[in-house]
């Protein structure tokens, strides 16, 4: 197995960057997510990591070994994609077997380890099928398994659930969780879904128009995120995110009448702040925090939660979180306060964080 190592690496498409000098390092046998938005260069980044993409500076390097411009197949990488890309008229275990038949394994060891695999994914009763005859979650099992079969240093994964219904994904993603702890290999997961990013990294990377915002596990990520756009990535549903100005030492908040925020920060005030509170960081009336009117326009009762949509009085979007507490309903006005301890304080010309 191996770690990774990416060193100021540049992807340009003609004169277009869309990687800007990305530095990364990977731990052997870590569970890396590439978290952001759609277009944001995942996959981009991904592929250059396969091989499948030329890189245009910088180095990549697997395992100790520079592999800039080496081989696909020299690289010790095997790629799981969103269409499965499987041979309609091959069974499940030609498949899985195909790609070490063409490099040439005798029969014998390609047999043992299409078994082994097709274990691991419990795909043992299916390996004489086709993959017309197999659901979705087993088309994607199989695709795994001609990974698996090829005994990669590192798994690379680009949005690998992205066809599959939502009970599905839920399925297998545990399923994927489990394989890694099984494989104890290093995987790099693709995916612009934050839920998949926090389940299943050890660590995660978020980016955003070919740069790193940030790396960091999971929680770290959410309890403190470096700026305001990962905040916002990270968390469902999304942060709050209220206008506040510096005056005579505190940040008023202008989006919630005439609250005053007194907060305790290392860093200097910003004269223009954005301050992220957190859905679940908001508690009943009378509990002494920051009071917020908000005119509801939306609830969702989702049964142990409600989510609690609406407007402040100077008309920013919220959503409040709601536990025990089902009689909301929509047009009435509620006064909620936020515990000012859990707020996050960003410089609104910046959008980074001020601690
Ligand atoms: P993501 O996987 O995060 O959605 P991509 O890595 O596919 O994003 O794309 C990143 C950027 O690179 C996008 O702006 C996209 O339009 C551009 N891009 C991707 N592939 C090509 C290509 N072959 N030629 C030109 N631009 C490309
Ligand atoms: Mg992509």
């Amino acid at each position: 197995m191996a770690g990774l190592s990416l060193k100021n690496v540049i992807k340009r498409y003609g004169d277009v960057e869309v990687i800007h000098g990305v530095d990364l390092d990977i731990a052997d046998r870590d569970f890396c997510v590439f978290v952001g938005p759609s277009g944001c260069g995942k996959s981009t980044l991904l592929r250059m990591i396969a091989g499948l993409e030329e890189t245009t500076g910088g180095t990549i390097s697997i395992g100790g070994e520079d592999v800039t411009n080496a081989d696909p197949a020299e690289r010790g990488v095997a790629m799981v994609f969103q269409s499965y890309a499987l041979y309609p008229h091959m069974t499940v275990a030609e498949n899985m077997g195909f790609g070490l038949k063409m490099t040439g394994h005798p029969k014998a060891e390609i047999d043992k380890k299409v078994g082994e695999a097709a274990e691991i994914l419990k795909l043992d009763q299916l390996l004489k099928r086709r993959p017309k005859e197999l659901s979705g979650g087993q088309r994607q099992r199989v695709a795994i398994g001609r990974a698996i079969v090829r005994d990669p240093k590192v798994f690379l994964f680009d949005e690998p659930l992205s066809n599959l219904d939502a009970e599905l994904r839920v399925e297998m993603r545990v399923e994927i969780a489990r394989l890694h702890r099984e494989l104890n290999a290093t995987m790099i997961y693709v995916t612009h879904d934050q839920v998949e990013a926090m389940t299943l990294a050890d660590s995660i990377v978020v980016l955003n128009g070919g740069v790193i915002e940030q790396v960091g596990a999971p929680l770290d990520l959410y309890d403190d995120p470096d700026n305001a756009f990962v905040s916002g990535f990270i968390g469902s549903p999304r942060i709050n995110m209220l206008n506040a100005e510096k005056s005579n030492g505190h940040l008023v908040l202008s989006d919630v009448g005439a609250g005053t925020l007194d907060v305790t920060l290392l860093g200097e005030l910003p004269n223009r702040a954005v301050i992220g509170i957190r859905p679940e960081h908001f508690a009943e009336t009378g509990s002494g925090g920051v009071p917020m009117d908000v005119q509801v326009t939306v609830v969702e009762h989702l049964g142990d939660v409600s989510f609690v949509y609406g407007q402040t009085k100077s008309g920013t979007n919220v959503v409040i979180e709601r536990r025990g507490h089902r009689g909301t309903r929509a047009g009435e006005t509620i006064t909620a306060e936020f515990n000012p301890s859990k707020t996050l304080v960003f410089d609104a010309d910046s959008g980074l964080r001020v601690r």
